[in-house]
């Protein structure tokens, strides 16, 4: 399956599992605002190149749309549709005021210089202008994109609309409006959610065994929450390779190896492992952190972990998350694990209307508060429909939230 059919694959499971009205449901599963734009750049050497963009607006039945922007090669209007729509389902079980939306540019930004990449992302925000707004859509960091990306799109808006306007976009560097706590939110939301599935799942966290796929903005954050709370690294992957060691990795090291050479791939008295290994490896816990559609049919049986806190987003497909249920694994779904980047981006939000800025004692308390409070509801949720898995449990809860606005907007009879 696609990712785009995955995503629709889990909402019509919900709609399902509810037995949601029909008109209700309609409006659900379609994205309400595809764009694809076209993005002509200036390249050092003097020549022009021409790069797609797309940004989708599943929905704003609850609030401006939210989402990243994603820079990558493999980006496309289906993937930027099924972002989308996890973005919304995310934001509602979280109980964040916002819908959902996703973005990106087809690019690989490793072939670009920074005066390169800094050209392209203004572009992207010049010929997208109209659809953003602080109470429209608000963009925010994903893969290949980061706070200083976010630096130049916000400072591209407000000159466009001649106004400064920080709500536009999350995950701004701290001098202009970025919030104390955004970049580690994310990662640091999937190690309170492992913390809460050890306690309700009888794993002592002290000591138990994590591998991670992924180590940039959310691998690395995540390594370092979970190594605070006492659990052992002892296998990672990124693009380039990964490093293997059942003794435990020595995660601020391998945090600052990984800044300055670009990869963990080498660092120091490890074995080498590869993607396959890092998700089949002997652990406690598994932590996907790279890309969508990594823990497949094939991969899946042969999948050692107890737990998987899904970092990216829908990075296991639905016929491994059946091989996974039979086997007994337990599989939180992404969102609810990663959606720590997201409430700390609400509160960026709410940080840059009010102006008025928070500590990050108080950003990290209310981050608590949310990841904790999602997942009890998905728990509570999985009994009272009797849901087969937690995945399908988050989508119903999510689902008839949106449901609830689209009713009070009036949208359909009743
Ligand atoms: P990033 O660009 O900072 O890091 C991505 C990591 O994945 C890098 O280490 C890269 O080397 C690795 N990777 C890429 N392709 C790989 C492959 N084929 N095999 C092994 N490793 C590979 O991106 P990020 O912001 O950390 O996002 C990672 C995932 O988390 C994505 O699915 C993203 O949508 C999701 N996510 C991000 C945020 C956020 O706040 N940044 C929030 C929610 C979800």
């Amino acid at each position: 399956m696609k990712f785009y059919e995955v995503a629709v694959y889990e909402v019509e499971r919900a709609l399902k599992k509810l037995e949601m009205d029909e008109s209700l449901a309609n409006i659900i599963r379609e994205p309400q605002k595809s764009v694809e734009v076209s993005l002509p750049v200036k390249m050092d050497d003097g020549t022009t190149k021409v790069f797609k963009g797309y940004r989708v607006i599943h929905s704003d039945a609850t609030g401006p749309a939210k989402g990243g922007i994603r820079f990558h090669q493999d980006v496309d209007l289906e993937e930027t549709k099924a972002l989308a729509t996890l973005m919304t389902f995310k934001c509602a079980l979280f109980g964040v005021p916002f819908g959902g939306g996703k973005g990106g540019v087809k690019v690989d930004p490793r072939e670009l210089s920074e005066a390169e990449l800094e050209r392209l992302s203004r572009q992207y925000i010049r010929q997208l202008r109209e659809i953003f707004g602080q109470d429209k859509d608000v963009p925010a960091p994903d893969v290949n994109t980061n706070p200083k990306v976010m630096g130049w799109m916000a400072d591209e808006f407000e000159t466009l609309v001649n106004k400064l306007e920080p709500g536009i976009i999350t995950g701004k560097p701290l001098a202009i409006g970025g919030s104390l706590g955004r970049t580690s939110a994310t990662g640091k939301g999937i190690s309170i959610v492992t913390r809460e599935a050890c306690k309700k799942f009888g794993i002592n966290i002290q000591g138990a065994t994590v591998a991670i796929q992924g180590f940039g903005n959310v691998g690395s954050f995540a390594a370092k929450c979970l190594d605070e709370l006492g659990v052992k690294l002892v296998a990672v992957v990124d693009v380039y390779g990964g490093v293997y060691n059942p003794d435990g990795l020595n995660v601020p090291e391998l945090i600052k190896y990984a800044k300055e050479n670009k990869t963990v791939k080498g660092f120091p008295g490890c074995q080498e492992i590869d993607n396959y290994g890092v998700l089949t490896a002997d652990v406690d816990i598994l932590v996907p952190a790279a890309l969508e559609g990594q823990i497949t049919e094939e991969i899946a049986p042969d999948v050692k972990a107890k737990i998987i806190v899904e970092a990216a987003n829908g990075p296991t497909t639905p016929e491994a998350d059946v091989i996974l249920a039979e086997k007994g694994v337990i599989a939180l779904p992404d969102i609810l694990c990663n959606a720590g980047g997201v409430t700390v981006s609400y509160f960026e939000w709410v940080q840059n209307r009010t102006g008025l800025y928070w500590s990050e004692e108080k950003v990290n308390n209310s981050l608590e508060e949310y990841v904790v409070r999602a997942f009890d509801n998905v728990i509570a949720t999985k009994e009272k429909y009797n849901c087969p898995d937690y995945r399908n449990a988050a989508f119903c809860l999510a689902a008839e939230r949106i449901g609830e606005a689209i009713k009070a907007r009036g949208w359909v009879n009743y």
